[in-house]
């Protein structure tokens, strides 16, 4: 059973509200493309309102300026809390919106509540220091929040992208306006409600619906918003870079995508590799932007691999997300699907060997066979642009110093893997690699405590770890005169 919609309107100052222009827009199932509600369309005059409640409610003498660090934790974990009494409403809806498999969806909002704990937990953690300036001085630093946050979100895993940012920004004292994707923005405002409940005052979050052109837009250029966090793709990463600087200097975190290199070394043990590199990149059917899209197999191994590869493919079980059975469900929507043929098309006309998959599946909803390429080379396009669908394109080498030159021969930089049972070899890639992060006998790993974010084009700044709240504060040094030297 479709679960209930409970929320369509904006969310601006703990207010649900429709939009200034009265405009709405469709919201649909990936699984059969049906539409599963209206939602109202925020644009300039709406981001316009909630950049105003949002810059009340940060003014100084707040409610929310005036809780203490510990307080802002504390709401937060109460907000944990009510993720976790309604984890199995929020599954359901994000796979109603979205076409994540029900049972990844329990899986990684089951982990949510560790993510909001840990992120909350650092608000009282932040400290500033004391500084040995010359003279009769006595200096220190504060750390305070930035100001206003606008959080803009990708469709791909709209959960855990709103967690990771807003409870960072909430956790460092900021107020913030989220614009989810327009593709997927039911379960931000369900996030929304739940932070409200959990005692959030009024104005500092603030949710609205719309597309990136119109809502997003104004959003990263508006004179009052001091911070963007955005995650999506590097050509809309571009635009914001520069809408940052245009009429204020804003500070920008940029989580962008990938176009990351698995390497399978002759001495790694294949029954490990083989459905490693396979869930690398057909997870949430290629739509992660840490996918392994370019898979370098040593030529020692190589066609075992590649046979073996093909055959792990093959028995991928397509279906409903709904099914908990199912390991392979819809891409997102009609564009992506056409975009990910395409490609597929591309892979064949410039001579890349197509080993399973290829298709799509049925001709309702937008799903696409797990696709198998062997024999791809380098200056293929299916080897340099990031597909973000369901596509292994495997490339043979012979050596690790050739295979490090060729993984970092792009001008991504996100993540990168390694499968070997050599000590050195693991070392040496890791050091060598032009990543974020680099797993080496996994794939995939992640946890709230580890830093995450892309060199080169994939990003600025990392979400998580210990060190996160400080991209969204400003460093003050005060310094104050003594009468006498101390
Ligand atoms: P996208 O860039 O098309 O859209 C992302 C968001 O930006 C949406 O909310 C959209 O409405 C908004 N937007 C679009 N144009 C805008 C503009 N001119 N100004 C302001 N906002 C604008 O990305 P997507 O298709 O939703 O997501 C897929 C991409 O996200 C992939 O490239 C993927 O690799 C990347 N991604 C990266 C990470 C990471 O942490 N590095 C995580 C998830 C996804």
């Amino acid at each position: 059973m479709a679960p209930e919609i409970k929320y369509t309107k904006l969310f601006i100052d703990n207010k649900w509200v429709d939009s200034v222009s009265g405009k709405t827009f469709d919201t649909y199932n990936p699984h059969d493309g049906s539409v599963i509600a209206k939602l109202a369309e925020g644009d300039k005059a709406d981001i316009d309102l909630a950049v105003a409640a949002a810059r009340r409610a940060f003014q100084r003498n707040s409610e929310w300026r005036l809780l203490d660090a510990s307080q802002r934790g504390q709401l937060l974990f109460k907000f944990a809390e009510l993720v976790e009494r309604d984890a199995d409403y929020i599954s359901q809806l994000e796979t109603h919106n979205n076409g994540t498999l029900l049972a990844n969806c329990k899986l990684f909002i089951g982990q949510s509540g560790a993510y909001i704990r840990y992120l909350a937990s650092l608000a009282d953690k932040v400290q500033g220091s004391t500084i040995p300036l010359n003279g009769e001085v006595f200096s220190y630093t504060l750390k305070q929040p930035v100001g206003v946050c606008g959080l803009i979100l990708p469709w791909n895993v709209p959960v855990l992208m709103f967690i990771w940012k807003v409870v960072t920004a909430l956790a460092a004292g900021c107020t913030v306006v989220v614009k989810p994707a327009e593709q997927t923005p039911l379960t931000a405002l369900v996030l929304a409600a739940l932070l409200a409940e959990a005692g959030v005052p009024a104005g500092v979050v603030n949710v609205v619906n719309g597309y990136g052109e119109t809502a997003g837009v104004t959003l990263t250029h508006h004179p009052d918003v001091a911070k963007i966090s955005f995650t999506g793709s590097l050509e809309v990463g571009k635009l914001i870079q520069q809408a940052a600087g245009a009429n204020n200097l804003k500070r920008v975190t940029l989580e962008l995508g990938g176009k990351n290199p698995l390497v399978i070394m002759n001495d790694a043990d294949l029954n490990l590799a083989v459905p490693y590199a396979a869930n690398a990149v057909f997870c949430h059917q290629g739509q992660v932007c840490v996918a392994a899209s370019r898979l370098f197999v040593q030529s020692g191994i190589y066609d075992e691999f590649v046979k073996r590869a093909a055959e792990y493919a093959k028995s991928i079980k397509i279906g409903a997300p709904t099914d908990l059975t199912s390991q392979h469900g819809p891409q997102i929507d009609q564009m992506m699907l056409t975009k990910i043929l395409g490609y597929i098309e591309k892979g064949k006309q410039q001579g890349a060997k197509l080993l399973a998959g290829g298709k799509r599946v049925g001709n309702k909803g937008f799903y696409i066979e797990p696709t198998v390429f062997a024999d791809v080379t380098d200056d293929m396009i299916i080897a340099q642009e990031e597909i973000f669908g369901p596509v292994q394109s495997i490339l043979k080498f012979d050596t690790l110093e050739e295979v490090i030159d060729r993984a970092n021969d792009t001008e991504y930089g996100l993540a990168a893997g390694i499968f070997t049972t050599n000590l050195n070899t693991a070392l040496q890639f890791s050091k060598h690699s032009e990543a974020g992060t680099v797993w080496v006998n996994n794939y995939l790993t992640m946890g709230p405590q580890a830093p995450f974010g892309g060199f080169k084009n994939s990003g600025v700044h990392r979400e998580n770890g210990s060190d996160c709240l400080e991209a969204y504060m400003e460093v003050k040094t005060v310094t104050i005169a003594l009468p006498k030297k101390i």
